[in-house]
Order: C-alpha cells, then structure tokens, then sequence
C-alpha cells in the first residue's frame, strides 16, 4: 500500500504504541479488528462530548470539512486564522508530513498567542492523552502557530444534573509536553523510518498490546506468535504477571515451569489439564447457609451517558433502566416473574424504583450476580430520590452474590479463566443457557438497543421487536441465575 503524504495523528499516535502497530496501521488496514457497533456507539458520544465542550468556546467557527479532506481542511483553517477568527473548531494543521485535526483552539489577544483545548470524554486525564496532544501541540507548533497554553478537557465526575456548568474540568498540560517535548520529534521520526521499512518490524507482544485497551491487531500477532486460545492470557486474575511468564517463554498451561500461580489459576491448570471439574461442596454449603428464602433473584440494565441526562446524575454514572426479577419460594417452586423495561427519553428511574420495590417486597435474600454493582445502583438512586431511601436502602443488607462462591469453590474447564455469568452459566448447565444467537446478548447491546428504543425516530414496529429482545435478554440473566443457584444448593 502507498505510504500517504500526510500520516494522520491517529496513525502516529499508534506509533507511539508500538512500531509493529503503526507500520500495520498504515500498510494493512485490512487487518485491523473490525469497529464493532459498541465501539462506534463509542465515537458517536465522543463527538456528543466534542460539540458540547465547543458550547464553552462561544463564537467560534467550524472547520466542517469531513476527516478524510486533509487537504480541504488545512486550506479552510489557513483562511479562518487569516480572517482574524479568534476561536476556532476542529482547525487542522500539519508539519513535516504529519497531520492533526485538533478540537478547539483560542487565540488571546493581550499575548498574541493561541490555546489549544483537546477534548476528552474521560473522567480523567490519562497519561496516553497527554503524548496524544504533545503531538498535537507539535504538530501546531511547527506549522507556525504560536502557542501559549495547552490544555486537556475532561470529563468531571463532580458535575451534576441538571447542572453542566462544570461538565468540563480543564486540566493545563503545558509544562507535562514541555517536559517531554524533546522527545516529540525523535519519536515522529522513529514512526516515519518504521512505516517506509519493506516489512513489519519484529516486534514482540507486551503490555502495550492490551493497554489502553485491546490493540486492533492483537489477534493477528497473538496469532502470529502462536499463541494458543487457551494460555496463561487467560488465567484468572493474573493481572501483568502474565507478560513475565510470557518473556520466560511461559505460555501453555501445561508448562512444568508454571510456579506459585493462586489457587483460583492452579484450579485452572489442574481442569485444563484433567478436564475434571473442581467442586468444593462443604464450601458452597458453608456460603449459601447465610441465605434465606424466597431468594429474589435480580438483574439490572444500565445506561451511563458521558453527559448526564437525569436528575442528580454524573457523567458516565450508571443508571438502571431496566430490571428483571424472579422469587423462588422454594427451590423446585414455581417462580414469580416481574420486570421493567422504560420506553421512553425521560428519567428511568421513578417508575423503575416503584416496579423495584413492589418486586423485592418481604424479607428474603437478594440475588445479584457481581452483586456490587447492583448495590452500588440502589444506593445511588437512594442518594437521589429521598422519598423512597428507605426503602431502597433496606434492600442492601439483604443483597448476596453467587459470584465470590463460585470463584472460590467451583471450576470447570468450560470457564477458561472467566467467571461472568455468560461464560459459567452454559459452562455448568449446558447449552441452553448460552447467549448465543440471542438478539440482544450482552450489557453493551442492551445499552444500544436501549437508546434505538428511546429514539424518538425509531418506528414503532421496530421499537417493539427492541422492547421483546431486551425484555428477553434480562429475563435470560435471572433465569440463569435461577439455575445456577438450584446447582449449587444441589451439589
Ligand atoms: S498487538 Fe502488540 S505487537 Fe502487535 S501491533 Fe499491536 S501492540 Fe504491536
């Protein structure tokens, strides 16, 4: 593939990666993991962010020219900064072959000099953010521009609706990149000889494989270095530890060499080994005696938008939208079934918590599969619906978790190092409490489903088949919670 004139930041920045990533990234696109919906559901609301943090700016103009018009864009950036426009959105500018379209810049005119604001939709300013704008601010800097001040805007987890005053907190990087300034250019360069090399260059897998976040090639490395599906990667908790094993040369489970693992990850090795299922019963006897029937067995769906939209809420909180619940008198009774599922853009939450309540009536145990964070979720909405604290707070002491007693007592060769409810349901009670095939089939597709239900445009027929898939999906999770109850109460 022809290397293109003007390598984008996001090229370079994956540069700063790893060489491997950036010769890939220019050379075989093809290659890259493809954007899955969730991931453009995530760009989507990072350009929500982006427009909102412009309303902090006001009177500027927009360079509108799509992200492909590098060319278009710098001409139209020229004009406007030449035009005397002082605050400018999405300008571009480029600098020894590389190109940056940043978010928004300022110019003061008691210095003469501009700011440049790089808009981020995290709640925290992270260390990758801050060579990503250096590169920018270089990249600024070299074409001409002046700059005085760089700064990052992120998201704050102190802002509250309905107030967005202070959505932003704006963080001043400007001595970090001065700092690390120096290091900008022979880095550029470092990506530029990579890119013009006849081949990718060999590197090996580490960290900056899965940190921050999986990177779009990992699959066709780890492939590459023959990694198999099932190695050390996916031993439980195993945290960086795994990178030491990798360089030791450590990588099938079945290594002898493999030493002072936890008991979680021995088991592992030992099911992966026999394919024998580990069952501790006096244990899982011992944990469900603090249980108390009729177990209520619950599951929550969330929503966190990066810019609140309900009362007293923060960015990226998260806010249940829909619940499903089944009571189980007995273990082999019938199940009382509830659920709610809001249809609409206004605030989940009142009618949930209703529903919720009316649900959860009586005095036996709470069901909760990772258990923290539906607790978490009642008691946030605890903290903002005063008229229902009570209640929503007498639902706590009653909350229990199979989860902690199946990673302590249970394992099963099925699990492969995973102990989330899709991986141990199917995993011990077969196939037909797999997600597979379902419409909706995790929390991230319920979350999407969830604003395609909401939307206003989406046409009724539609919002049905939504509403019956998302409905489906929770019910799926208490049920299999059900099941996987009734096994541990009989093993
Ligand atoms: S998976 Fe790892 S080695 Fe491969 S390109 Fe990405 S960061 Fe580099």
């Amino acid at each position: 593939m022809p290397i293109p004139k003007l390598l984008s930041k996001t090229k370079l920045m994956s540069g700063y990666r790893c060489l491997k990533c950036a010769y890939l990234t220019v050379h075989h696109p093809e290659l890259k993991a493809p954007i899955t919906p969730e991931k453009q559901a995530l760009f989507d609301e990072g350009n929500r962010v982006g427009e909102e943090a412009r309303k902090r700016f006001p009177n500027g103009i927009l360079v509108t020219n799509p992200p492909w018009d590098f060319y278009g864009s710098l001409k139209k950036t020229r004009e406007l900064i030449a035009a005397g426009v002082k605050t400018i959105y999405e300008p571009a500018f480029e600098y020894q072959g590389c190109f940056a379209r940043v978010d928004v810049i300022q110019f003061s005119k008691e210095t003469e000099k501009w700011s440049l604001y790089e808009v981020k939709s995290s709640t925290k300013l992270r260390l990758e953010q801050v060579d990503d704008v250096g590169l920018q601010a270089w990249i600024i800097a070299g074409s001409g521009l002046k700059l005085e001040k760089i700064s990052v805007m992120h998201l704050n987890s102190e802002c509250k609706y309905p107030d967005l005053e202070n959505l932003f907190t704006i963080e001043d990087v400007t001595q970090q990149i001065r700092d690390k300034y120096r290091s900008i250019m022979p880095k550029v360069k470092e990506i530029f000889e990579t890119v013009h090399l006849e081949s990718a260059p060999d590197i090996d897998l580490g960290p900056y494989c899965v940190k921050p976040g999986d990177c779009d090639f990992k699959e066709v490395c780890f492939t590459e270095k023959k990694i198999p599906e099932i190695s050390v990667f996916n031993l439980p908790q195993i945290q960086d530890r795994k990178w030491e094993l990798y360089k030791e040369g450590i990588i099938h489970l079945d290594d002898e060499r493999l030493k002072d693992l936890t008991e979680t990850q021995q088991r592992m090795v030992e099911a992966e080994k026999t394919g024998q299922r580990f069952v501790n019963q006096s244990g899982v006897k011992e944990a469900l005696s603090t249980w108390k029937f009729p177990l209520v067995f619950l599951d929550f769906e969330t929503i966190n938008p990066s810019i609140p939209e309900y009362a007293g809420t923060s960015p990226k909180q998260q806010v249940p939208f829909q619940f499903s619940v089944d009571v189980a008198q007995k273990l082999d009774g019938p199940l009382t079934h509830a659920e709610y599922l809001h249809k609409d853009a206004t605030d989940p939450r009142p009618v949930l918590i209703s529903a919720l309540l009316k649900a959860c009536e009586g005095s036996g145990s709470i069901v909760a599969y990772y258990a923290q964070f539906e607790s978490a979720r009642i008691q946030e909405m605890a903290d903002c619906f005063p008229e229902h604290r009570e209640k929503l707070l007498a639902l706590l002491p009653r909350m229990v978790d199979p989860l902690p007693i199946i990673r302590e007592h249970v394992y099963d060769k099925a699990f492969h190092g995973s102990f989330s409810l899709k991986a141990v349901g199917p995993a011990l009670l077969g196939d037909r409490h797999s997600y597979e095939g379902m419409k909706v089939g995790n929390g991230l597709e319920a979350q999407r489903a969830y604003q395609e239900l909401t939307d206003g445009g989406t046409p009724p027929a539609r919002k049905d088949e939504i509403y019956k898939s998302m409905l489906e999906y929770c019910g799926k999770d208490t049920w299999v919670m059900v099941e996987l109850v009734k096994w541990l109460y009989q093993v």
